[in-house]
């Protein structure tokens, strides 16, 4: 019969000191510098300990309480509100205090430093979280979705890892599991069974729900990917030779002067950075500096780092001003990574009169613009979107990474196989596996270093 793996990886050997149990953190849980309020999170078994002693009492469970809150000798740091969450019902799963008092960096250097001298010991990055998880209160999935919350750099982003962190993700994975689970049951209860006291009938069933199955993998995969787009988005290099408008180009996108645009060449000394957010995805676009042999040493360092950026591209724009201009004259030949996606930018159309609009062909794709009059901007932010594969549907999305797809395409490579097994015991095992390979992106079956992976790149008080 089949097994559901229900542990979390945690228990035992599950990590260091992280998660000893009794341990109390504390950190401060606002961002650095000043500010209208600033809170210092405590979590663990002195909660209440560290209450008595800063703010007098412990306070009614989930309710704001005004207070003093005080050093040792009982002189007052500050004045604010405390609000203490008995486990379970916390952030958590142990018990939290919250100090809210005002946002000054040296009020909440006092104020940690008081819970620090009474026990606490400081949170590592994402210890908060990291304790959510172990906790039972959020599965990985929820887990990673908070710090895509907080890293989010568009609105759309934000909403997609807001629908994670509510379990829309997981409670998917948890409906193909489900169904697994079954399908499981069935082949694993066949393997007993010499071949031909198997009804057909019932093979021809466990064909459809695999089918079925690898229908509704097919779908999540397709819709995480979208979501795995928000989030990473796509890195673009702008080439071409000095003045063709690279720097208006990228102004034009950013829809802001944030590369100094001048008519005298060579004056992009350094690549600039922008990143404009096209439909919620994330465009990194990266204007470089001439790319040309350098006269002085300064330019060369920035043809340096343009050349490095362009190695690491998802995608190149080669701008120019004619369609017919070689590209030899940069040395670009064989310099420029294969495989990456590219299209010939043919910017100033307003002189030239070009007609405005795109052309793919077998030599790839070319677009007509004018980055002074912004004539064919639309068509180029189509092809950004296009090579960042995004589709425009973006209805109910959710936040996914890298290691979700990568669990989800695992998990399919898995079903397809099992499909293609007419032994009940090699069949089991690719389901088997397929379970395992889902399990890993809700955090049923993981391992350790992957915990440290994803909660180390939290912020601290997370
Ligand atoms: P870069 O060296 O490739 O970054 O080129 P710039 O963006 O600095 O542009 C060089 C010059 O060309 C500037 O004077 C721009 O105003 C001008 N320019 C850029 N795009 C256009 C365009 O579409 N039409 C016209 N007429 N001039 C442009």
């Amino acid at each position: 019969m089949a097994h559901q793996p229900h542990a979390r990886g945690r228990g035992e050997g599950q990590g260091p000191a992280l998660t000893a149990p009794g341990e109390t953190i504390a950190a401060i849980a606002t961002p650095p510098g000043r500010g209208g309020i600033g809170v210092v999170r405590v979590s663990g078994g002195k909660c209440r300990e560290v209450a008595r002693a800063v703010v007098g009492e412990v306070p009614p469970p989930r309710h704001a309480h005004l207070a003093h809150f005080r050093c040792a000798d009982g002189e007052v740091i500050d004045q604010g509100l405390a609000i203490f969450f008995p486990a379970p019902h916390s952030y958590t799963g142990e018990d939290v205090l919250e100090l809210q008092g005002h946002g000054g960096p040296m009020v909440m250097r006092e104020l940690l430093a008081r819970c620090v001298e009474l026990g606490a010991r400081l949170a590592q990055p994402g210890e908060f979280t990291r304790r959510a998880f172990l906790n039972d209160r959020l599965d990985l999935a929820q887990a990673e979705s908070v710090a895509d919350l907080i890293d989010a750099s568009s609105v759309e982003a934000a909403r997609s890892a807001a629908r994670s962190l509510a379990g829309v993700f997981s409670s998917r994975i948890h409906e193909l599991v489900a169904q697994l689970v079954e399908l499981r049951a069935h082949v694993e209860a066949c393997i007993d069974f010499p071949e031909e006291e198997i009804d057909p009938e019932d093979r021809r069933a466990q064909d459809r729900r695999l089918e079925r199955l690898l229908e509704l993998l097919g779908k999540l995969l397709a819709e995480a990917t979208q979501g795995a787009v928000l989030r990473e988005g796509l890195t673009v290099v702008l080439v071409g030779r000095p003045n063709v408008g690279k720097s208006s180009v990228l102004n034009r996108l950013a829809g802001e002067e944030v590369a100094i645009v001048t008519p005298i060449a060579g004056t992009t000394r350094d690549y600039v950075r922008a990143t404009v957010s096209l439909e919620g995805v994330p465009i990194h676009l990266i204007d470089t500096a001439g790319l040309r042999d350098a006269a002085d040493e300064v330019e060369r360092i920035g043809v340096e780092r343009a050349w490095a950026a362009v190695r690491s591209a998802g995608a190149i724009m080669f701008i120019d001003v004619a369609e017919d201009e070689a590209h030899a004259d940069l040395g670009l030949q064989g310099r420029l990574p294969e495989g990456v996606p590219m299209a010939r930018v043919v910017n100033k159309i307003d002189l030239s009169g070009a007609p405005a609009g795109r052309s793919d062909s077998d030599e790839g794709t070319i677009l007509h613009i004018s980055a002074r009059t912004g004539t064919g901007i639309a068509e180029l932010r189509g092809w950004l979107l296009e090579v960042a594969g995004w589709q425009p549907h973006g209805e109910g999305l959710f936040m996914a990474r890298e290691r979700h797809l990568v669990a989800l395409r695992e998990a399919r490579a898995l079903l397809v196989s099992a499909a293609s097994q007419q032994a009940f015991e090699l069949k089991a095992e690719d389901l088997r596996l397929t379970q395992a390979a889902l399990g890993r992106i809700t955090g049923e079956v993981s391992a350790d270093d992957l915990l440290g992976e994803i909660f180390g790149r939290f912020c601290i008080g997370k």
